[in-house]
Order: structure tokens, then sequence, then C-alpha cells
């Protein structure tokens, strides 16, 4: 099946699992499995930040760091768009006592400084304290502004807010941008980091932070659920996506932009946005279910909305994306 509908389909190949059966593991929640923390160690440097920590998942990786930055009764600004308010369950206002306070996003993805400035409240009990400001890069496959990263967290350390990045593609935002890790992390005072999605791994993500940070985001893993034992045999499979597949995501954006190119040949379909290995697309409501069903019948899935993304990764090549504009080309003209 070639599948579109996600980044996060991709299963660990031979040398992956080769490299998981070779971990020297330990019991990681006493801190002895040396291949978890070489792999935090790793993702830290190469973020430029003291400290890293090896998280189950994407969601808990962020909600520890929120409930790291917030107590009960803080706020975090966040954008309406972004995972952490939208796609985890309401995980900081659930389990964090956070309160999240959303702003409209940008089409770029940003959120405007004049928007975080009105959101900050002023201390007064009436208030709840507001207290982190969370972006994310990529959002939407979308590469955030370099420039708007630096003045949006220098606008929030100004005022003494702390910064989170969700990160789970920034490796795609570096690649894509032709930079190295640090300088897209260098801004944030924590960056959560996905190793499931376009570096290919089973399993986990890496917080990074300063020392004090990561430490009291590790009670928060335990607290979550999130302590593991021998997880060095993930943390293998996250250290083989670093030596193997972050250059390869230059692979997802070309490959991306070939479906951009080819969905645009196609008179019915309006290409709304692509960057890095996403692209956005409108298709006639009226043909988003045929459509999808022929597709499958076809080996490919797709998630056929009115507004459609589809995703490259590890375990789609050229050929696949041209198998699917043929097809979508010939549902057009059947
Ligand atoms: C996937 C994702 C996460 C975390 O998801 P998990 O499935 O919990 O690992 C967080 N933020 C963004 C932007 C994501 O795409």
């Amino acid at each position: 099946m070639i599948d579109l509908r996600s980044d996060t389909v991709t299963r660990p190949g031979p040398a992956m699992l080769a490299a998981m059966t070779r971990a020297e593991t330990g019991d990681d929640v006493w801190g002895d499995d040396p291949t978890v923390l070489r792999l935090q160690a790793r993702v830290a440097e190469q973020a430029g930040k003291e400290a890293g920590l090896f998280f189950p998942s994407g969601t808990q990786s962020n909600l520890a760091a929120l409930m790291a930055h917030c107590g009960r009764g803080d706020e975090y600004i966040v954008g309406q768009l972004a995972h952490t308010y939208k796609y985890e369950g309401g995980g900081a206002a659930v389990l964090g006592s956070i309160q999240p306070q959303p702003l409209d996003n940008a089409a770029d993805g940003s959120l405007p400084l004049e928007r975080i400035a009105a959101a900050i409240k002023p201390i007064d009990d009436h208030f709840a304290r507001t207290r982190l400001l969370a972006l994310e890069n990529t959002i939407g496959g979308k590469i955030l502004p370099p420039a708007y990263v630096a003045e949006a967290t220098q606008f929030a350390h100004d005022r003494g807010l702390a910064t989170h990045l969700d990160g789970a593609r920034v490796f795609n935002a570096a690649v894509g941008s032709n930079q190295p890790l640090q300088a897209l992390t260098a801004d944030f005072d924590s960056v959560s980091i996905c190793f499931s999605k376009g570096l290919g791994a089973p399993v986990g993500s890496v917080l990074v932070g300063s020392r004090a940070l990561i430490e009291s985001a590790h009670r928060w893993r335990k607290v979550l659920g999130g302590g593991m034992r021998q997880s060095g045999v993930l943390a293998a499979a996250c250290l083989y996506a670093l030596d193997h597949h972050v250059e390869r995501l230059a692979d997802d954006h070309a490959n991306a932009a070939r479906l951009a190119a080819g969905l645009a040949q196609i008179d019915e379909v309006k290409v709304m946005s692509h960057a890095t290995n996403m692209v956005f697309a409108q298709f006639p409501q009226a043909d988003c279910a045929p459509l999808e069903a022929w597709l499958k019948e076809r080996g490919i899935l797709t998630q056929m909305l009115y507004a459609s993304r589809f995703v490259t990764h590890l375990d789609v090549s050229a050929a696949d994306i041209d198998t699917f504009v043929d097809a979508v080309k010939a549902y057009f003209t059947r």
C-alpha cells in the first residue's frame, strides 16, 4: 500500500530492527539504560540544551513540558491550530490544571505579537497567571519564519514568560531551511522532538531543555505513567534514525513538491499549500468519498476530506507519488 495519510505510518526496516535487537539496556526508571542515556545526551547536544528526556509519545513530552513550566492556575499562550491545544485531548487543562489561552494563528503559522501582547494578563487575582508561550515548528508542514521565532521568543522572555517549542517535526524544518537543528531550537527554553514521524522510528519523543526543567519534567513523566524500563530497545531505533533518516527528509520534501505539482495539473483539484513533507488540497465535496474508495482499490491510502492532507515519508517513493497522481487523474477522466 502507498499510505499518504501521515508520516507516522512508517515501519521499522531490517537495519533499524537489527539496531534495536543489539541495544544494550537497563532499567531506565533507575537511570540505568545506557542506550536511553546516549539518546538523551545526543539530542540535547544537537539541540544546544543541557539535558534531554525520552518519552513514549510527543503528547506526553509536550504535557510534561507544560507541567514543568506551569503550575495549577497558570496559563499558556498557544495557537488555535497547535497540536498541544487542539489534538492532545485538552491534556494541559485536564491533567495539568493549566489554562490554555488560544490565539488565532496567522496564515504562516505564527502568533502575531500584538495578539500575544493583548493576551498576557496583568498580575491580579482575577486572572490566571500567564507563564508560557508555546509555538510549533513545522506547523501544518510550514516552517515558521526564523525572524519571527527570534522576535516572538525575545518578546515573551522580556515579559517574563518561558517558551516551549512543539518541534515534533523540527528536523523537517531544519532540513527544509538548510540549518543546523540548534538554529531552530536555540531561542526556546524547551523543545519536544518526535522520532515517530518523518524520522521513522516506531515510538518515541525527546524533550530537551535546562537541567532544572528536565528534572521537573522527569517527575511529571513518572506521574503521567511514562517511566519505562528497558526502553533502550526503543531509543536504539531513535539513534538509528538520527544516523540514517535525517538528511533523507529532503527526499520527502522533494516528493511533496512533486505531489503538489502533479495535483496542480488536475482542474478539479485546488492545491491550498505545500511545505516540507505536507500538501493540502481541496477536492469537490461530492468526490471525496468515492475518490478515497477508488484510490484504496488501487492500493493507495488517503484521508479524503474537502481539505485533504497528504504526507510524504520514508515509505513513499517518487514513483509512488506518480502512481497516486495518475490514479487521481484517472478518477476525474473515468
Ligand atoms: C504527532 C505530533 C505530536 C505528538 O504526537 P504523538 O502521537 O503523541 O507522538 C505533537 N505535536 C505535533 C505537531 C505532532 O504532529
